[in-house]
């Protein structure tokens, strides 16, 4: 089970993830989303966002729409796993129920699903 300040530890990790995110989203299309005010600022250095892959020219247009998708669905999650904090299920998969392990809440705060279950989706998706 993830303590109070874990959790807590967590949400300030996700709330920091989000400001970032909103700015990112409504820099790419400003009347999608509309940014929320806020003064902290979180470290977010070890925040693995972007899986590093430059766009080359020709794809521009296409890279940035896709950037938007994935930044907007990393919005969605990132919102989902907040609720689920409020909600008192978050760290637990929403499909077995099992605990999902800290290394991976670490990587990725706003994991939905424990990493078996995670694998077995990448696995039916890639097929
Ligand atoms: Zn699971």
């Amino acid at each position: 089970m993830l303590t109070t300040a874990e959790t807590d530890r967590y949400r300030r990790r996700l709330l920091s993830l989000r400001r970032r995110l909103v700015v990112d989203v409504s820099e790419l299309e400003p009347e999608a989303i509309r940014p929320v005010g806020g003064d902290s600022s979180g470290d977010l250095s070890d925040v693995p966002l972007h899986s590093a892959d430059p766009a080359s020219d020709e794809h521009e247009e296409q890279v940035d729409v896709s950037l938007l998708q994935n930044e907007s669905q990393l919005l969605t999650e990132v919102n989902d796993a907040l609720d689920r904090i409020e909600r008192g299920t978050f760290g637990r998969c929403e499909n077995c129920g099992r605990e999902i392990s800290k290394e991976r809440l670490d990587a990725l705060p706003y994991a939905r699903y424990c990493i078996r279950c995670a694998r077995k989706f990448q696995a039916d998706n890639a097929s």
